[in-house]
């Protein structure tokens, strides 16, 4: 009853997107036409590079006009805003500046000044992003301040991608940008989907376990895929928005369960940046189904209540917290 399944991977939002369609009135082809021209909307949206995405707009409007956006946009940015409220802004928008100082750091191979930093962070604080919306405008209020949406954006593609599903009448349905999940129904042989949990020391593709979900995202942040060397020693992606230096996580990866994929992407980040203790309790006190966290001494803590979803494919300490 599965009908017909259709198997696309293209490169999009800076990374590769996997989907896989099963529908029996609709054909597949048509459905995955309609997800694959939203992620391209989305992308010439939200892209940090191209000069004519809404975010350039309004990065190069920074310190001086407030930019009109579109109502998709609006919503980014307002759900960027309430989890960087929830997360006491370990989730940020507006550390862009701060990213490119390490990038920079990076290609250089030379560690940023202690006061280089301290000058840049005056940059990133969340306040400085003003929404208007009534207006439908977003202003960032200082000259230099940058919003990147690195770390939301993907999950809200997957998010759109299976409004398009159900929409369209898939039967069930698997996207994958770079690891960012979510699936609708269960696989055309019946099962539920299941998503690999990358270990954060071996080579991509090496599992410690699977997630079961059935109308459910998964999303993993972790130090481990994206780092460069300076002098020597390797720096990740995400920063902490309170030092200004990548995150110092005593976590490997966190990944998120939750029916809403921006959420799991946002909060995966913010979650990985608190470290397992707080990043536990903000997962508890947020609508998301749960969390695996993947300590830097290689144990593994389960929220309580997922334990059925969850299979641990080596033996390894595991703890429900
Ligand atoms: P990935 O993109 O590797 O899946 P994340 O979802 O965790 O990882 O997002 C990391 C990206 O988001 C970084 O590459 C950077 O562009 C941006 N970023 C870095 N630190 C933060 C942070 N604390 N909050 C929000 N975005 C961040
Ligand atoms: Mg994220």
């Amino acid at each position: 009853m599965a009908g017909d399944v259709l198997e696309m991977q293209d490169f999009l939002m800076n990374t590769v997107v996997e989907q896989k369609i099963c529908s029996t009135n609709v054909a597949p082809a048509a459905i995955y036409s309609a997800s694959l021209s939203k992620l391209r909307m989305l992308e010439d949206m939200m892209s940090f590079y191209s000069e004519s995405s809404e975010v350039s707009l309004i990065n190069h409007n920074a310190g001086s006009a407030a930019t009109r956006i579109s109502a998709e946009m609006m919503l980014v940015l307002e759900q960027a805003q309430e989890y960087a409220h929830v997360s006491q802004s370990a989730f940020n928008i507006l550390l862009a500046p701060l990213v490119q100082t390490w990038r920079k750091a990076g290609a250089e191979n030379k560690m940023p000044t202690r006061e280089g930093i301290m000058e840049v962070l005056a940059l990133c604080k969340i306040e400085n992003l003003i929404l208007d919306k009534n207006e439908n405008t977003a202003y960032l209020s200082k000259k230099g301040s940058m919003i990147d949406l690195g770390g939301i954006g993907k999950g809200f593609a997957a998010d759109a991608c299976c409004e398009i599903y159900d929409e369209m009448g898939a039967s069930s349905a698997f996207v994958n940008l770079g690891g960012n999940v979510k699936a609708i129904g269960n696989r055309p042989d019946g099962n539920p989907w299941s998503v690999g949990l990358q270990h954060p020391d071996r080579i991509r593709g090496n599992c410690y376990g699977v997630i079961m979900c059935s109308d459910l995202s998964v999303v993993t942040s972790g130090a481990y895929e994206r780092y460069q060397e300076i002098e020597g020693a390797k720096y990740h992606h995400i920063i902490d928005g309170k030092t200004g230096y990548p995150s110092e996580s005593d976590l490997k990866s966190v990944s998120v369960i939750s029916k809403s994929s921006i959420q799991a992407d946002a909060l995966s980040t913010a979650a990985f940046v608190l470290g397992l203790e707080i990043g536990m309790d903000l997962i508890y006190n947020s609508e998301c189904i749960g969390a695996v966290f993947f300590t830097q001494a290689n144990e593994v803590y389960l929220t309580k209540g997922i334990k059925q979803n969850v299979r641990l494919l080596e033996r390894m300490p595991c703890y429900e917290a």
